[in-house]
């Protein structure tokens, strides 16, 4: 989301005639784009405004803002602890980076920070707003902003705000332009996607209108993926305590919906689930997964797990350990809890487990995970997979990189002058636990000519 948000900011400045520096050197405005869901947030932070303060001072009219979710929960602090910040913004007033610039050009420095978005401000969903893409194959699509949960370790909430629906017609129509734009392959992003379009629904009950109060994000797949010129869909993250039949389904029977799904399970006992108010049991966690699987065919899973957090004893890590070998995921992301200022759980220093013991525990669950990605990686050996070319292998220039509909990263030779956002079909030979390698056996489709498509800001 916040990468996201970084397109959408660097899309706006462009838009407002500046073009991208090649240095932080050359560069007469810097944006920081903060994310205090990072470690040690701050402390980047300051470290970098304390390299540009002399920067500064040797080039006066050198602009600097701080963005993002660190600006919206430490705002004044920022000017108070680096004078030199002509702009700070928050999350809620990405589309106001290039305005705010201009008023600090003339006015002198200033901090706005929006403490929710306006529902019918469609300009403050970043997708909604011009973009400069990494990519001319692939894009997010951001369907939903904030959050309505309170999971313990989680600032989001604090610094996104409630939970907030895009229109479904909005989305739909964003994408299809995309697609004509030359984009094949879409990221739907939201901090709890399947609850997409319940506040849509509560909004339009309350406006009168006789609808049923429920999420729409299976249909949303099913319209997404079937928007002409989309060949795949991808989306991020579900939460397992809102995640029904009706997704996997939509998934299972929308030919452009990778078969990937990102699950995240945090933890494996029920006692710490409960202390992070996650919502769900183990168990249900794991009978979401078996009944995704079933309606899936070919499906990879790949979750997030927290280890040490407060009050987590070596019983609740067994239970972890349990379910993540039960569940046989293909990959997954592992942190060391570290608590986030301004989270509950920051608050529950008493129970912070010793770091001996969650390095520990750290280890022990990396071993449970490497062996289902082994052997999960293992059976791909002697399949055909669909993969869309990423570029030059950053491991051998001699290779190709691509990424399967699993997203997993497959390696080849072969590939010289194959663009960027080609499909290919690949054999697959070997397998490592982090990557497969294969042989090309086919060019499926090349990249289309992208259409650019003129922004102006408003
Ligand atoms: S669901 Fe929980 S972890 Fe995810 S954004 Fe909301 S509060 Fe944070």
């Amino acid at each position: 989301m916040n990468e996201h948000d970084t397109e959408r900011i660097a899309g706006l400045l462009e838009a407002d005639g500046m073009t991208e520096a090649s240095s932080m050197d050359d560069a007469d405005v810097v944006v920081l784009n903060t994310c205090c869901i990072r470690e040690n947030a701050d402390n980047k932070l300051y470290g970098q405004l304390g390299n540009l303060k002399q920067m500064k001072a040797d080039r006066p009219d050198m602009q600097i803002a701080v963005a993002g979710c660190l600006a919206q929960k430490d705002r004044d602090l920022i000017r108070e602890k680096a004078g030199h910040v002509d702009v700070v913004f928050g999350t809620h007033n990405v589309h106001r980076a290039a305005e705010l610039l201009q008023v600090a050009r003339a006015e002198g420095p200033i901090v706005e920070i929006l403490e929710a978005t306006a529902r019918d401000d469609a300009e403050a969903f970043p997708s909604a707003l011009p973009a400069r893409r990494d990519s001319d194959h692939a894009a997010w699509v951001t369907i939903q902003i904030g959050c309505d949960n309170s999971c313990a370790f989680c600032i989001v909430p604090a610094v996104r705000g409630p939970e907030m629906s895009r229109s479904f017609d909005e989305l739909v129509a964003e994408v299809a332009e995309l697609a004509r734009d030359g984009i094949t392959e879409v990221t739907l992003l939201g901090q709890n996607v399947n609850s997409y379009g319940r506040d849509l629904a509560i909004a339009a009950r309350q406006a009168g209108d006789d609808v049923r109060l429920r999420p729409m994000f299976a249909e949303l797949l099913r319209a997404v993926g079937a928007v002409d010129g989309i060949r795949r869909v991808r989306y991020t993250s579900p939460h397992p305590k809102d995640m029904k039949g009706d997704v996997a389904l939509a998934m299972a029977e929308t030919d452009a919906v990778c078969e990937h799904l990102h699950l995240p399970l945090q933890s494996g006992s029920d006692r710490v689930l409960s202390l992070m108010h996650r919502g769900y049991t183990a168990e249900r966690y794991l009978r979401v997964l078996a009944e995704a699987r079933a309606t899936i065919p070919d499906l990879a899973v790949t979750t997030d797990i927290i280890v040490g957090f407060p009050g987590e004893t070596e019983d609740d890590f067994e239970r972890t350990l349990e379910v993540a070998a039960e569940a046989q995921f293909d990959s997954a992301y592992t942190f060391v809890f570290s608590p986030r200022p301004g989270t509950e759980a920051a608050d529950m220093v008493d129970d912070f487990v010793d770091p001996a013991a969650v390095v520990n525990r750290y280890e022990r669950l990396r071993v449970v995970i490497e062996r289902s990605a082994r052997a999960k990686h293992h059976a791909r050996i002697g399949r055909r997979e669909r993969a869309v070319v990423e570029g030059v292998s950053k491991r051998d220039a001699a290779m190709t990189t691509a990424r399967t509909r699993q997203n997993k990263l497959v390696h080849f030779a072969g590939g010289e002058g194959l663009k960027p956002g080609s499909y290919v079909d690949v054999d697959v030979t070997e397998a490592s636990m982090n990557y497969l390698l294969g042989e090309l056996v086919d060019v499926v489709a090349t990249p289309r000519r992208r259409r650019r498509i003129p922004v102006v800001a408003s």
